[in-house]
């Protein structure tokens, strides 16, 4: 079975010409794939019925994911969604909702997409690094989570604004169903949302940040660095060694020069791990003069033995950080109570 939503435009047109139907079929299963939301090729009714007949019978089908539970926040501004797939495997997404800013008054609505159920990569703070790896996610599964929300939001008149690779998962080891599913999003014939509007966040694996600037993308990128210095950060992302703190930056440099894109370094907060004032100016020496970002992240309640740094040493932390001419942010927190924030997400527990 091939879900069409795995098909990029011009794969979706060689398919109809293929079958003998002229090239604007394909648009005609395209534009309702993206803005109706079909949840089967007969759910498509300008389609010939002949045509959907051919498509059935050569496997093709339209929704590998489905919506099995729903939780969202007592404010209403987060929601997360447990999908199941078609393989019986179940991920979680999630959709985080801003503060309407200009822009016609709509909320920023961002989706923290998986892109793996599991993640091997055992990050000691990460719900889902202990979950272990389960499985990669096919493109179409990655698109479905986008899809999921998109037609949540159209029904209150709002729409995805933004998306962030930070769910379950490192992007960049399932590389190509992550790149298929960024060009299925962002094609102008698929889904149309724009490359500046994504964000993939990765814990640091050089070769993929390298073959993501070659790419012809403008897309945002996220290293989660969480440590000055390879000693620590070993502690931290058992999986680290391959990558020093050295390459990791060196790789961020040259994505910034290649794309004209600025890196973002993810920093979780862990109180007496990583928290200390040393630390900080040592990130800061680390980090002095590349032009890059810091998004620093008071940790998140999960599984592990790690707390949050009281708001005093958050505040000091980002404080030494300005001081060392780093840029710096501390990401607003959204969903920790439905555990649907940063590392909190794992598909054994629920709400
Ligand atoms: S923080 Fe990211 S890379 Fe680390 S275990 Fe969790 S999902 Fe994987």
């Amino acid at each position: 079975m091939t879900d069409l939503y795995r098909l990029l435009p011009e794969e979706m047109e060689k398919l109809v010409i293929d079958m003998g139907y002229p090239r604007y079929r394909a648009d005609q299963i395209l534009l309702p794939l993206y803005y109706k939301f079909p949840k089967n090729i007969n759910d498509i009714p300008q389609l010939p019925k002949k045509l959907r007949e051919e498509l059935a019978e050569a496997g093709y089908t339209i929704g590998s994911a489905k919506e099995t539970h729903r939780v969202v926040s007592e404010d209403g501004d987060t929601t997360k969604l447990l999908l199941e797939l078609d393989d019986g495997s179940s991920v979680e997404t999630v959709l985080m909702q801003y503060e309407p800013k200009k822009i016609g008054g709509h909320p920023r609505s961002t989706i923290c997409v998986s892109t793996q159920i599991g993640c091997a990569m055992g990050c000691v703070f990460c719900a889902t690094g202990q979950m272990g790896f389960e499985t990669n996610l096919k493109a179409e599964h990655i698109v479905s989570q986008v899809i999921h929300f998109a037609e949540i939001l159209e029904k209150r008149g709002e729409h995805v604004t933004n998306l962030v690779f930070m769910g379950m998962g490192e992007p960049m080891a399932n590389y190509d169903e992550m790149i298929r599913a960024v060009r299925l999003l962002t094609h102008d014939r698929g889904f149309g949302l724009g490359q500046r509007h994504i964000t993939i966040s990765t814990i640091g694996i050089t070769s993929g940040i390298d073959k993501l600037a070659e790419e012809d993308l403008q897309i945002g990128l996220a290293i989660s660095l969480h440590a000055p210095n390879n000693e620590l950060r070993k502690k931290l992302v058992p999986t680290a060694s391959p990558h020093s703190v050295e390459d990791i930056i060196e790789s961020g440099r040259r994505y910034y020069k290649k794309t004209g894109r600025r890196v973002t370094f993810e920093y979780a907060l862990m109180k007496g791990i990583n928290d200390s004032p040393e630390i900080a100016t040592e990130l800061a020496k680390l980090l002095h003069g590349n032009g890059s970002h810091v998004n620093l992240i008071p940790i998140n309640p999960t599984a592990g033995d790690f707390q949050r740094p009281s708001e005093d040493s958050v505040l000091e932390f980002e404080r030494i950080l300005n001081n060392g001419g780093i840029n710096c942010t501390v990401r607003v927190e959204k969903g920790t109570e439905i555990s649907a924030a940063c590392g909190q997400l794992r598909t054994d527990i629920v709400g």
